[in-house]
């Protein structure tokens, strides 16, 4: 048999990996390896593949390094002989970095160490090697703090405290008294490093290797326990990725960013990850190494000149300064400029979408250290698809699967209004980072950003900068602000990839943590205080700021053409107003796939007749009230019909139990024995004996229509007079009257009798008639069972995969709050079963009850009005069991649309 390959190497244009191995070499190892082939210049390095990880997890520390040590030795021996230099040499060394690359992108998530395997020796050495002192002792303090953080562990107490190592820096730096870390010269660099080294033994009580091979492997392990940090644990259940997948770890010679006023390091993307136009854009910095753009310590330039305008206007830098202070790559380096403009070209063509770059330019020398599809927002993402495809580069069905069904949420919400706006007073001003408006309370931290939205309030999380574990907080939050940092920065790149509106680098804002205050313009403002944010200009305002709904045309447009081109499937709403039937019509909504009754009773005067049928003593007393409620009731489905004309509105006749309408209140009971002229014990009476141990599973749904037909033969003459009032004016209404909670073909059959004969009565009465459909829900159990049976009257099925699933698991949705977090935070549900459709379970019932329904009745029109119909795989398993419609609320309306097209090509593939 032959062994297992736990080592992938790459360099020289050559590769033993390439792109469409994510799965075993990570996203970072797979493009390292692609880019190799392709001739792009990267140096040369290593992949410890995704499942050594998973080995290590099982077989611990001692045995994983047996594993691959012989091919570990093999591939530093490659880099070397590429480099022609030797790791752990003095004279000539070799230094590499240790990088973390799970399969699916998780920026931020794992740490990277840079400049390993310098010791002492190595320093001197490599000093007497290139001759730059300050260049080497840059590298080595870096190197010892990176390591001393990752590795041993040396990192911030609390929440307040700052990094211990940017401590001691600040301390040299106050004492040298300069500002930036590139003003330090050789012995304060030097000093830093003998002062780094004593907080490490002094804090963790361990000496720093100096044996370059103790310290690799140090950092490789270290990488594989970092898959299982507080952070990369919370990113994966925030973006669903399995704990199963591990990551890889890529080994990497060093180019050096830190030499000089010709090197530096840099990120770019191939088109604006904001707005997705096809602009290339990005920020660098001169004498920098690795995170330091991100990381916001120095003020970042932007790649092309354009763009370096552009900034300049927003950071408020006159051109002068901008043109010696922070010029353009393309102006400061027009050679490497144009090199890394046509690699840009090269990899999005190959690649065949947007990429998010970053390089490294070693004395004049460019190299490109990663690349990966770039995270974009909600607007971007459907831009860049519905460009991509008409430039010809990709396909109908690749461009559709290229967008993500929940992110299109990001464009259904509104904007700032535009008349508020030019009202409101802008506080401050930092760059676009990620697009959106949003309105919020002012909150400093992100477990503060936490509890509050908790509490139901709307925050804006301001910082000085984002950090990994701020991510909590950022999720919650209507929207960041941050003082410092690029667009490249960290706040700003999680936040486009949450869709969630943020401005950085607000250079104007003073933030004390420990007051909990901001200064800005003059004025202070603090904890809970309201500003907004308009991330597509980078404006801050004072106060609240009113909101408008999004124009959904252009490209948004075109794309739910093209869903509408490759779907199956067809999408309706659930509404109980006019008004949600209008939002949703202009989303593409085909229909009314659920209008509950229930809701029309509630609003004003209604209860009270509600009351009056409810607690009514017998049968006259109910047909008193319903008389009431009669006309009420057509009056309300004739307003919705009218806003669905041509179009079929399913109606549910009443559902939830009687009790949830009587008056509970002293008040209201009293108020109500006045109105029906009884006493208010009888009242308290009748409300007692209504109570239910079990309401849910008690008296209600068609279990009301077969106690009290009276009701289910109200509400079907308010449907029929409604659709034939409209007729009479020309309007065409297409009603389907729906019985709740069927349980057997008898249940049903009763109340399908009501519903026909009143129909008849009413066509009688009107010497005119219309179509209509009468069929069920299936959310009882037995109902899916005996499909077959109920099928023999029904007309359609409708899926309630709320009750079906909450009867299914046997789970209150109601009382489920208290278990479901744990159960899913303990790995016994994978997700919540009533926001995802647990398709191995509820799912069998859903295929059985289709399949059942349509061997008697072939054309059963078959749909789902479960939360379940506006979630993207839900969607897909209901295209698969063959469903004719899914429905959902309206804003999720063109995300289900979008998905049911996916459904459609994912199975045609
Ligand atoms: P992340 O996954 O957080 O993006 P990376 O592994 O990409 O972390 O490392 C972060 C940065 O460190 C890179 O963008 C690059 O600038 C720098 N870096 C990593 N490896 C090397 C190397 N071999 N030479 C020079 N710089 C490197
Ligand atoms: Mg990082
Ligand atoms: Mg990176």
């Amino acid at each position: 048999m032959a062994e297992t390959k736990r080592v992938y190497k790459f360099g020289n244009k050559t590769a033993e990996g390439k792109a469409d191995m994510k799965n075993l070499l990570g996203g970072k190892g797979a493009n390292l390896a692609e880019m190799n082939r392709i001739g792009v210049p990267v140096p040369p390095g290593f992949t410890i593949t995704t499942e050594v990880c998973t080995e290590y997890n099982q077989l611990g520390v001692d045995k994983v390094i047996k594993l691959i040590t012989s091919e570990v030795e093999d591939g530093i021996a490659n880099i070397e002989k590429i480099m022609g230099s030797k790791f752990g040499d003095a004279a000539n060394p070799c230094l590499v970095s240790v990088r973390s690359g799970a399969r699916a992108s998780m920026p931020g998530m794992m740490d990277t160490i840079l400049n390993l395997g310098l010791n002492e020796e190595v320093v001197k050495g490599l000093v007497r090697k290139t001759g730059n002192e300050r260049f080497v002792w840059d590298s080595y303090r870096r190197f010892v703090q990176m390591y001393g953080d990752v590795v041993m562990g040396l990192k911030p107490a609390s929440k307040e405290d700052i990094d211990p190592f940017e401590e001691i820096i600040d301390h040299i730096k106050e004492e040298k008294k300069v500002v930036n870390d590139t003003d330090l010269d050789v012995d304060d660099l030097k000093e830093l490093v003998t002062r780094f080294k004593k907080a490490v033994k002094s804090k963790t009580g361990k000496d720093f290797p100096t044996d370059p091979w103790d310290q690799l492997w140090g950092a490789i392990i270290a990488v594989f326990d970092s898959w299982n940090n507080d952070r990369a644990k919370f990113y994966r259940k925030l973006n669903n990725i399995p704990e199963e997948w591990g990551t890889a770890v890529n080994v990497q010679a060093m180019v050096f960013g830190n030499m000089g006023n010709t090197s530096g390091t840099g990120v770019a993307f191939t088109r604006d990850a904001g707005t997705g136009e096809d602009i290339f854009n990005g920020e660098y910095l001169i004498n920098a190494q690795g995170e330091d753009v991100v990381a916001g310590i120095r003020t970042p330039q932007q790649i092309t000149k354009e763009g370096s305008k552009r900034w300049a206007i927003l950071a408020n830098v006159k051109e002068e300064e901008r043109k010696t202070k922070y010029p353009s790559l393309e102006e400061s380096m027009p050679l490497i400029y144009k090199e890394l403009n046509e690699i840009q070209q090269k990899l999005e063509d190959h690649y065949k979408d947007m990429q998010d770059l970053e390089f490294t330019m070693q004395e004049g020398k460019l190299w490109l250290l990663q690349t990966r599809n770039g995270k974009r927002t909600g607007a971007a993402m459907v831009k860049i698809s519905m460009d991509l495809l008409q430039e010809g580069k990709i396909d109908e069905k690749t461009a559709l699967l290229r967008n993500e069904p929940n992110k299109l949420d990001e464009l259904l919400h509104p904007v700032f209004d535009k008349s508020a706006i030019k009202k409101a007073k802008v506080l401050a001003k930092g760059l676009p980072a990620s697009p959106g408006a949003a309105t919020g309370q002012i909150v400093f931290f992100a477990d503060e950003a936490e509890e509050w939205a908790q509490k139901g309030n709307k925050v804006i999380l301001v910082r000085i900068e984002t950090s990994p574990e701020d991510l909590r907080g950022m999720n919650v939050a209507q929207g960041i602000l941050t003082a410092r940092g690029g667009m490249t920065s960290h706040a700003a790149v999680v936040a486009r990839g949450m869709g969630k509106c943020c401005v950085s680098g607000a250079g104007s804002i003073r933030i004390d943590y420990k007051k909990k205050t901001m200064d800005v313009d003059g004025r202070t403002l603090k904890e809970g205080d309201w500003i907004s944010l308009n991330g597509s200009t980078g404006e801050v305002y004072l106060d609240r700021i009113a909101t408008v709904d999004p124009d959904l045309s252009g490209d948004f447009g075109k794309l739910m053409e093209l869903a509408d081109k490759h779907t199956r499937m067809y999408v309706r709403t659930n509404a109980d107003t006019p008004k949600d039937a209008h939002v949703a019509r202009g989303f593409g909504a085909k229909g009314i796939g659920l209008c509950r009754t229930e809701h029309m009773f509630f609003e004003g005067d209604r209860i009270k007749a509600m009351r009056e049928m409810i607690l009514a003593e017998d049968e006259p007393g109910r047909r008193k009230a319903l008389k009431k409620l009669l006309p009420i009731q057509r009056a309300d489905f004739e307003g919705i019909f009218e806003a669905m004309h041509d179009l079929p509105v399913t109606v549910r006749l009443l559902d939830p139990p009687l009790h949830e309408f009587v008056p509970h209140e002293d008040e209201n009971q009293q108020e109500m024995a006045k109105e029906m002229g009884i006493t208010k014990e009888q009242i308290k009476r009748k409300v007692d004996d209504l109570h239910e141990f079990n309401p849910m599973l008690g008296h209600r749904g068609c279990r009301l229509g077969n106690t009290y037909p009276e009701i289910s033969e109200t509400q079907a003459r308010a449907i029929i007079e409604a659709a034939m009032n409209l007729k009479k004016k020309g309007i065409r209404a297409i009603p389907e009257i729906m019985i709740p909670l069927t349980g057997t073909l008898k249940e049903y059959q009763l109340q399908e009798e009501i519903i026909r004969q009143t129909a008849e009565k009413v066509f009688e009465e009107r010497k005119d008639r219309i179509d209509y459909l009468v069929g069920t829900m299936i959310e009882v159990p037995r109902a899916a069972l005996t499909a077959d049976k109920i099928a023999e009257k029904a007309e359609f099925f409708s899926f309630g995969t709320n009750d079906l699933t909450q009867m299914t698991f046997g789970y209150s949705r109601d009382d489920s709050g208290k278990f479901l977090p744990v159960y899913i935070d303990k790995g016994i549900l994978k997700h919540d079963p009533f926001q995802i459709l647990d398709q191995e379970g509820v799912g069998q019932l859903v295929e059985m009850g289709t399949k059942r329904g349509r061997s008697v009745r072939p054309k059963l029109k078959v749909g789902i009005c479960g939360e379940h119909g506006g979630e993207p795989s839900s969607v897909e398993f209901c295209h698969r069991v063959g469903m004719d419609y899914v429905s959902c609320s309206p804003y999720r309306v063109p995300i289900a649309r979008l998905a049911a097209a996916q459904a459609a090509i994912k199975e045609s593939k």
